[in-house]
């Protein structure tokens, strides 16, 4: 069955296209094993997050203004971002079945903290794509000096408040879903842990934003004069820029993903979990 719901809802993603053949099919095998191997609990925020972030990217494709445009990476998402987004969240999921009694973690412990890298992952493109649509002009997170719509290490109010709300999504739909009276999971997902969850997603959006200010690799454009992500820009190899050079967008997403998951520790650790 969960082999099944992955493939149906990758070929659905590569018809509409939301993903390239390659990220269809490590979204499909991806999907398939964190269905097939978690169940609900695992697979309903998987689909939530996939869901809402490709309708909000589809939606704010509509209204993005030429510039943003020009600025950010569209088009179906492929294998390489596939996996910056979702390879950690899927051996987190793959850790919390092969957690036995003697682990000190246990398979509950595992799926928080797989929740909160989906979480990241929610709040981030929440957060982008409600930031296009809400038109205002971003700041750099670190000088905040406005940038165009578009730019890395850019922040928005209303895509901060849609982050949050992202984020905090994630842990809810696995609350709704919680297998009652399971065995692994022992308890329901309480108020304390879903708050973990979310403000560590929310605040890896912020270590993301300013790693995408300071270390990512920028290309300067000497058509129009504007710094981008991208390698190619008017029509042109855009030059890129001394001393950002070593870390892609994709490496600043996983190094922002593993950032969510030590804040969930620690917050889980301090406020959530009971001391043992
Ligand atoms: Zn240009």
């Amino acid at each position: 069955m969960g082999i099944a719901a992955a493939t149906l809802i990758a070929a659905a993603a590569y018809r509409y296209r939301w993903l390239t053949l390659d990220g269809a099919l490590s979204a499909a095998v991806m999907g398939s094993l964190i269905f097939a191997i978690g169940g609900m609990v695992f697979a309903a925020p998987l689909v939530v997050f996939f869901a809402s972030s490709s309708a909000l990217t589809r939606l704010s494709d509509r209204y993005k203004t030429p510039i943003a445009r020009s600025m950010s990476k569209s088009g179906p998402r492929n294998a390489r971002q596939v996996l910056a987004n979702g390879g950690v969240g899927c051996l987190l999921a793959m850790r919390a079945a092969m957690s036995g009694s003697g682990s000190s973690l246990s398979a509950r412990d595992w799926l928080l903290l797989y929740l909160t890298t989906l979480a990241f992952a929610n709040a981030d493109t929440w957060a982008t794509e409600i930031g296009i649509l809400s038109r205002q002009e971003p700041r750099l997170v670190t000088t905040m000096k406005r940038i165009p719509a578009g730019s890395s290490g850019g922040i928005t109010i209303a895509g901060t408040i849609a982050a949050l709300i992202g984020a905090v999504l994630i842990p809810i739909s696995a609350a709704v879903v919680w297998p009652i009276r399971s065995v692994d999971l022992l308890w329901r997902i309480d108020a304390a842990e879903i708050l973990a969850v979310g403000w560590a997603g929310w605040i890896a959006c912020f270590v993301d934003s300013i790693l995408g200010a300071t270390i990512q690799r920028q290309y300067h454009c000497t058509k129009c004069e504007r710094t981008t992500d991208l390698p190619m820009h008017c029509g042109t190899a855009a030059p890129p820029i001394e001393g950002r050079r070593w870390i892609s967008n994709d490496g600043v997403n996983g190094i922002a993903s593993i950032t969510s998951i030590l804040i969930a520790w620690f917050l889980l650790k301090s406020f959530a979990w009971p001391i043992r």
